[in-house]
């Protein structure tokens, strides 16, 4: 028995993000990254979302401010709408998505083109544009 993924993909949690969330498994794909850090955000992780940033912007990264954030946010729903590229034979990958979330009592809809890089087999977050 296991809940619903925070993630949205109608799969259950343990068959889903938590063995990435538990260190049991790393993500083979970008979108998966992407997934497992909607869930992180979801599950209040910020040790997740500092660990599968990309090192180079792992300095930029304000924790303090990631984990109010996380505390604010509540995450409903995650839709992705295209991927370039990002599988496990990529090196790179980008990932446009729709999250719902609702901050302060307030839904909104974050849109985000994702850029993701994969170094040593691993995928990391590097940045994204929203609009
Ligand atoms: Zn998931």
């Amino acid at each position: 028995m296991s809940r619903p993924c925070p993630c949205t993909s109608k799969l259950t949690f343990d068959k889903c993000c938590e063995p990435f969330l538990m260190g049991k498994g790393i993500p083979e794909s970008a979108e998966k990254l992407m997934r497992s850090r909607f869930t992180a955000y979801a599950l209040n992780r910020v040790d997740y979302l500092v660990d599968t940033t990309a090192s180079e912007k792992r300095g930029e990264l304000d924790v303090e401010d990631l984990s109010r954030y996380c505390r604010a946010v509540t995450c409903i729903s995650l839709k992705i709408l295209s991927r370039q590229a990002g599988g496990p034979q990529d090196d790179a990958g980008v990932v446009i998505f729709h999250a719902s979330l609702q901050i302060n009592g307030k839904r909104m809809l974050h849109r985000e083109r994702s850029t993701f890089r994969r170094e040593d087999g691993r995928w990391f977050y590097v940045d994204g544009e929203t609009n």
